[in-house]
């Protein structure tokens, strides 16, 4: 079975065709990915409208693109597949239609997938892919959860964050710092240069016993501080506090993912979403995880960001694992609220 899939449910227009085959691992034909990011840095975040407008140029030259590399022609699609929630409104509808109406043409089914089960699912395409069950640290630019996977489809929410998102943390304290949108990867460019402890900012939640988490009062920590070092902080400030704060927002994450291992019991840790690339973070895990014997699996950089990879390949592992059957219903509709556990197996 080949699964062409649309991912547009933020400010990435992402197309790919992944191959499914009875006792054997999904297998990634090809991808083609678009970033609006370039157009949304003027403006500081994303714009929904041009968001939308994008997709709709974007998305049918990437598909070609895809189908191009795959060597794989409309004829030969099984399955088309698209992201159907959560994000932007009217953003995802751009992939709902452009999927649906492919999918009318060549006659093939659709089916609509949960962009967090793709996040979650994206390491499975990496060189060191994990086995179920294990943990999930799931944290993105909208999303910080902890889930408790036992299969494809079987997830357990375990704790979240009751505020902003780890992603989030990261993107409004670089906007603090002057850093260019997004702000999560030039933080911690900047961080690099900087001392972690130069700055004693909040720890929210560390010490509860649940599995939530907390992050809208860091950035109100960093304004503070900012505040005090008055009108021209000196580089080097601004590096110690760009440290700092990922420090914080690092210690939070693995400390948290520590807790939920020992409270399921579980040895394997899966990290997904685009805070998944940070690097601060990979290291903290990775040493935490070798001390305690712990396994750590992380999607490959370029797939920790939207893309359509994880798309193809959530919708081509439900297949595969027999979980859903795809449908020939084109009256389409999207979820820009979405919660991963209403996704039952
Ligand atoms: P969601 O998946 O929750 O709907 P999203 O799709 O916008 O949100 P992703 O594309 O998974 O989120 O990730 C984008 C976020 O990841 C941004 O907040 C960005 O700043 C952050 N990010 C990307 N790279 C890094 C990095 N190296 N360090 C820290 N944060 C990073
Ligand atoms: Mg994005
Ligand atoms: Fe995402």
């Amino acid at each position: 079975t080949t699964v062409l899939a649309f991912e547009s449910s933020c400010d990435e227009t992402g197309v790919a065709l992944v191959r499914v085959e009875p006792g054997r691992a999904p297998r990634l034909l090809a991808h083609a990915l678009h970033s609006q990011i370039a157009m949304h840095r003027e403006y500081g975040g994303v714009v929904p409208e041009l968001a939308s407008r994008d997709h709709v140029r974007r998305v049918v030259p990437l598909a070609r693109q895809a189908c191009a590399e795959a060597g794989v022609s409309w004829a030969g699609v099984d399955v088309v597949a698209f992201t159907q929630g959560p994000g932007l409104a009217g953003a995802l509808l751009v992939g709902a239609a452009t999927a649906c109406a492919l999918a009318a043409a060549i006659d093939r089914p659709v089916l609509g997938i949960h962009h967090l089960e793709g996040h979650l699912l994206s390491p499975f395409l990496s060189a060191d892919p994990p086995e179920f069950p294990f943990v999930a640290l799931l944290v993105s630019g909208g999303h910080t959860q902890l889930m408790r996977v036992d299969d494809v489809g079987c997830y357990e929410l375990l704790g979240e964050t009751i505020d902003d998102a780890a992603g989030e943390a990261f993107d409004k304290s670089a906007k603090l710092l002057g850093l260019d949108y997004p702000g999560g990867p030039a933080l911690s460019r900047l961080a690099q240069a900087g001392d972690p402890a130069a700055f004693d900012l909040p720890r929210p939640l560390l010490h509860q016993p649940n599995l939530d988490f907390s992050f809208a009062g860091l950035k109100t920590a960093v304004a503070t501080a900012l505040r005090r070092l008055g009108p021209q902080p000196s580089a080097g400030q601004c590096a110690d506090l760009a440290a700092s704060t990922q420090a914080a927002i690092v210690e939070v994450l693995v400390r948290k993912s520590a807790k939920a291992l020992q409270h399921t019991g579980l040895r394997r840790l899966v990290v997904a979403g685009g805070v998944g690339a940070n690097r601060h973070l990979r290291e903290q895990l990775d040493a935490l995880a070798q001390r305690r014997g712990w396994r750590v699996h992380y999607p490959e950089l370029h797939l920790c960001t939207d893309n359509g990879a994880m798309i193809a390949l959530a919708a081509g592992m439900r297949l595969a694992a027999g979980l859903c059957q795809p449908l020939r219903h084109y009256a389409f509709d999207v979820k820009p609220r979405w919660a991963l556990a209403e996704v039952a197996a």
